[in-house]
This record gives structure tokens, sequence and C-alpha cells, in this order.
């Protein structure tokens, strides 16, 4: 059966990625990989791009328009079809998620691990403090791999994000947590390839050296998108750009379900 991880790693920058994500650059060297460039959604905030990335439609659509909107999700979205089919999902990830998909507003005691089927995210580990150590992060979503087997799991580190914006991303600081973020992942990678996960890695958004994001221009808005699939079949750098919108209905294509109508763009 098919299964899918998603790797959102909050502000990645499509040329730090690139630059220094060296495992996920072997991988796209030897097209065991595919990458894509994605020019992120606006506004380039963080809660309404977890909303875009999960439902396929622009923030004017789904309404979550602003950090500052603290509701669940009313559209369809990934975590809830893939749970609605009896699948089973998972996250580890910052606290707005659980917000968006779990419960509005978030209980730091009882909604920060949660084993619940009734759940959209049946299975969640969250963390409210952006300085909240990805590579332990890392270490909840593995486990829940090992222990639920997820049909889906996000996996949302914070470390880009915290760094860029405390140093800005033209900083030795930022460019130096990606290259950990790959190093921490890559073992990672290849156990959930053997376990015939695809995974996605992509960002929500980028940040520029001002150590901001939210606006239009390429350095808050482009993503990498680096597509694994089991059995190691990619197409290497295609140089193409596709729209962020694409993610949510290529999420569910992948895991044979339907696509909801709200997702008007093709899956990959
Ligand atoms: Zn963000």
């Amino acid at each position: 059966m098919a299964k899918v991880i998603l790797i959102l790693s909050d502000a990645l920058r499509y040329d730090v990625a690139k630059d220094n994500m060296g495992f996920l650059g072997h991988l796209v060297e030897s097209k065991l990989a595919s990458l894509y460039k994605i020019v992120g959604e606006l506004p380039s905030m963080s809660r309404p791009m977890y909303e875009t990335v999960h439902t396929g439609v622009p923030s004017s659509v789904h309404g979550i328009v602003a950090n500052s909107i603290v509701r669940r999700s009313t559209m369809p979205n990934i975590f809830q079809a893939v749970k609605d089919t009896g699948k089973v999902t998972a996250a580890a990830a910052y606290y707005w998620v659980s917000e968006l998909y779990n419960r509005a507003p978030y209980n730091r005691i009882d909604d920060k691990e949660v084993d619940d089927t009734s759940l959209n995210i049946q299975h969640g580990r969250f963390y409210t403090e952006d300085e909240y150590p990805d590579v332990e992060l890392f270490a909840s979503a593995a486990s829940l791999v090992r222990r639920f087997s997820p049909d889906y799991l996000l996996l949302h580190p914070m470390g880009m994000d915290y760094h860029g914006e405390t140093y800005g991303s033209d900083s030795k600081e930022y460019r130096n947590h990606a290259i950990r973020q790959d190093m921490w992942l890559a073992p990672l990678i290849q156990e959930w390839m053997n376990l015939d996960y695809t995974i996605f890695v992509t960002g929500d958004h980028g940040i520029n050296k001002d150590g901001a994001h939210g606006g239009t221009t390429s350095e808050q808005r482009d993503v990498p998108l680096f597509v694994i699939q089991p059995g190691g079949e990619g197409r290497g750098d295609t140089g193409e750009i596709i729209s962020q919108l694409r993610i949510a209905p290529s999420v569910l294509r992948i895991l044979d379900l339907p696509i909801p109508e709200t997702m008007k763009h093709l899956p990959l």
C-alpha cells in the first residue's frame, strides 16, 4: 500500500535547500528523486500556508489569511480525507497544525501527545516553542512511523524559521541548519524509502535577509519540492516551476484516494 511522508520544513528556501542539503542533492543527482521549484502562495506566512499545503486552495478561499486566525480548517484537507477512509494519520508538528486539524485553541497538556482514532491527526506529537530542537522532533516522527505505520505523516520542523528569523537568511546559522536537517534526515529517508513511503520535502514559505517573510519577493516565497519515490525512480532536477496547490491532490493521488472538488490543481 502506498504511503506518504510530507516533510514541511518551516521557512526552507529553495536556493538554500538546493545548495546545502547534500543527501537530498545526491538523490536528485542520481535520479532517485525529482526536484521542482515552488513559487509559494501568498501571504508567505506560516499558518496560511500550512492550510494551503493541506487543502490545495489559496488563502482567500480557505480563509486562514493570517497567523492570528485560530480555528479548525473548514475545507477538505489531507488529514481528514485520509482519516475518513479508515487510513492512519500522524504528525510531528508545531501546535498550529493541531489547531487546524484537531482542536482549537490548543491545550498544551491535553493536545501535546494524542493517540485517538477519532481525531483527524490520530497520532500527534506537537510543540509550542520555535526553538524546539529539530533533531528531537525527527526522532518523534521516526518513532511514529515505526509504531503506527501511518499512511500519511506530516513532519514539520521549525529550525530553519527559527535560525532565519534570529540571524537572517544570509547567515551561516541559517545555511548551516539546512546542512544539519539534511544530515539528520538522511538515515530516516533511507529507512522510510525501504518501507515504501513516498517522501516529499518542501517548505511553507521562504525568508529574507532581514529574517522576515510574509511578502512577495522570491526569497520569501520560493521553496523546493523534492519528491522521493519508493523504488527510486526520479527525474533529477526538473527545472520546472509548479504550484504549491498541487501538493494536496498529489498526496491523495499517491494514496489512491478521491480528490475533493475543491482541489482544482492537477496532481504531479
Ligand atoms: Zn512558517
